[in-house]
């Protein structure tokens, strides 16, 4: 046991796991909270490691975060879950998305009717985001007043979770600003995955230094539900996360640059400037990889063991809190 902070709950006697290390060559470790099952990256990161992890190479250094067809298929990937929350809406509802990125999955949705709430860090995803008509933008990160208590349907959080400084302070928050029956949907990388299990430090979606602590699917929906909501769906399959996460994971195992296929995907000039051999080599990595790696995805989601989740609470009448 050592003298680390749990991410959740703030308890102070940590037990270490394993080991990580970022692409900028961080040591960092992996360590569980016996008070509350949360796995913290530990020591916390500083503000400096942070801001290094989010320049603008993070968040794409081009007009998109990814380049040409990657973009592409993440807006189909966006316009499916716009299409799954509008399901779930009154017509005309208010959605907050929290970590709104360029904000293209907002878009989708107030093109077809409902009233978007974004926030999003400043940085070129918040430019990009600020662009998108009536998209209502906040800068900066949630704070208790920024919503009235009980005023909006939906609060969804595309793999944005794992990378707050208080996790528990912000869904206390969006506890309070949903609506009796509204919904609290999240996406986040599984650390009771296979793939995590697997690979542990080389784990793709473990991203140190920028995800800060990890739950498993019974850890966080017993956190969220002594908030006050209820679990309505669990999904364990993302075609677009789990099968890059085993590619990559893979990948990381043998080579001397973490995430370096990532890296290219997203464009990145550090990449891009390797030697073509290297970058034609791990192209063809990718390549190989991708049909096993669909098919381990599919057995480990029929396992509930999938390489990220998809939750769907529903907070309670307040007559049943
Ligand atoms: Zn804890």
């Amino acid at each position: 046991m050592e003298r680390f902070t749990c991410g959740y709950c703030g308890a102070h006697e940590l037990q270490t796991l394993f080991a990580t290390q970022t692409r900028a060559g961080e040591n960092f470790q992996l360590a569980l909270c016996p008070n509350c099952q949360t796995q913290t990256l530990v020591p916390q990161p500083t503000d400096a490691q942070l801001a290094h992890a989010y320049d603008d190479s993070y968040y794409g250094e081009k007009e998109e975060k990814f380049g040409g067809w990657v973009e592409r298929v993440l807006d189909g990937f966006r316009n499916g879950r716009a299409r799954k929350i509008a399901r779930l809406l009154p017509s005309g509802g208010t959605v907050l998305d929290i970590g709104c990125g360029n904000g293209r999955f907002l878009q989708s949705l107030i093109q077809r009717g409902f009233i978007g709430h974004g926030i999003e860090l400043p940085g070129g995803s918040a430019d990009r985001a600020a662009r998108v008509p009536g998209l209502n933008l906040k800068v900066g990160s949630l704070a208790p007043d920024d919503f009235a208590p009980n005023s909006l349907n939906a609060v969804t959080l595309w793999h944005v979770y794992e990378h707050l400084r208080e996790p528990k302070r912000t869904l206390e928050i969006i506890s309070q600003i949903l609506k009796p029956g509204g919904f609290l949907v999240l996406s986040l990388p599984n650390i009771k995955s296979w793939q995590a299990q697997w690979f542990k430090g080389d784990w793709f979606h473990l991203d140190p230094p920028r995800h800060l602590f990890f739950q498993g699917p019974d850890c966080l929906q017993a956190h969220v539900t002594a908030l006050g909501f209820d679990c309505k769906e669990v999904n364990f399959f993302s075609l677009e996360q789990n099968p890059f996460g085993f590619q990559q994971s893979l990948i990381n195992r043998y080579a001397s640059e973490r995430d370096f296929l990532y890296e290219l995907l997203k464009g990145n000039q550090s990449a891009l400037a390797q030697p073509a051999i290297r970058r034609w080599f791990h192209r063809l990595l990718g390549l190989l990889t991708t049909a096993p790696a669909i098919a381990l995805s599919i057995l480990e989601a029929l396992a509930g063991r999938g390489g990220t989740m998809e939750l769907v609470f529903q907070k309670r009448p307040a007559a049943l809190e």
